[in-house]
């Protein structure tokens, strides 16, 4: 039994709403969706902090993160994305990439003040797989369109 809650959770299939796999992050869908299409990339190594990683992976995290703001801002052309990296509670990396949305109720703050029925959001389950498959072709079109622009 692993000891880190995302550890464990990258080996449960079904704990968490898979959208893609990237180079070095999983990315899913939030649990909490009081942002609507709030998802978080977690590195498929448990590493505790963003600098124990070398610069070019770093920047290859940074660029997956980067890809998921990109494929949230064509999806939904959200105000703003906020791009947390805390660890306070879960000391392994991953980034929370939340759309802020035009009718944000709080909108010059960050979330982690919210009142946790807000912060949780509600969404059936229908309208959570819908979201999850946009959000899938979205990030496998911007994964494909960066890859182009490399070559
Ligand atoms: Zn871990």
């Amino acid at each position: 039994m692993k000891t880190c809650p995302l550890c464990a959770a990258l080996e449960t299939p079904g704990k968490l709403t898979p959208l893609a796999k990237l180079g070095e992050c999983d990315v899913f869908l939030n649990d909490k969706q009081g942002c609507l299409g709030w998802c978080v990339l977690v590195l498929r190594e448990h590493v505790e902090h963003m600098d124990a990683m070398t610069l070019e992976r770093q920047a290859r995290v940074f660029g997956e993160v980067a890809l998921a703001a990109r494929a949230l801002r064509q999806h939904f052309g959200p105000v703003r994305i906020n791009y947390e990296c805390l660890g306070n509670q879960v000391h392994h990396v991953h980034w929370h990439v939340i759309p802020r949305h035009a009718d944000d109720p709080d909108p010059k703050n960050a979330i982690w003040g919210w009142p946790a029925e807000r912060l949780a959001g509600a969404m059936s389950d229908e309208a959570r797989a819908s979201l999850a498959a946009a959000l899938k072709a979205g990030l496998m079109n911007v994964a494909a369109a960066t890859a182009r622009a490399r070559e």
